[in-house]
């Protein structure tokens, strides 16, 4: 299993509280449809920067 130290990108916090579970994302690119796997959203709680994981993805910071 995939293991991920979390950080966000933007502000390099570690913590972050769950935004969603299996969650899909719809789109559209060059006029095909497509949907996404179930993911993960966390939001980091400094910034508010959205990241989304795909299930696989465990974290070594869970919530209690
Ligand atoms: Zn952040």
């Amino acid at each position: 299993m995939e293991q991920k130290a979390l950080e966000c990108p933007v502000c390099k916090s570690n913590k972050a509280e769950i935004a969603g579970e299996n969650v899909k994302l719809s789109g559209r690119f060059e006029d095909k449809e497509f949907l996404t796997t179930d993911l993960t959203v966390l939001r980091c709680v400094r910034c508010g920067y959205y990241m989304f994981f795909d299930k696989m993805a465990q974290f070594t910071t869970k919530e209690s």
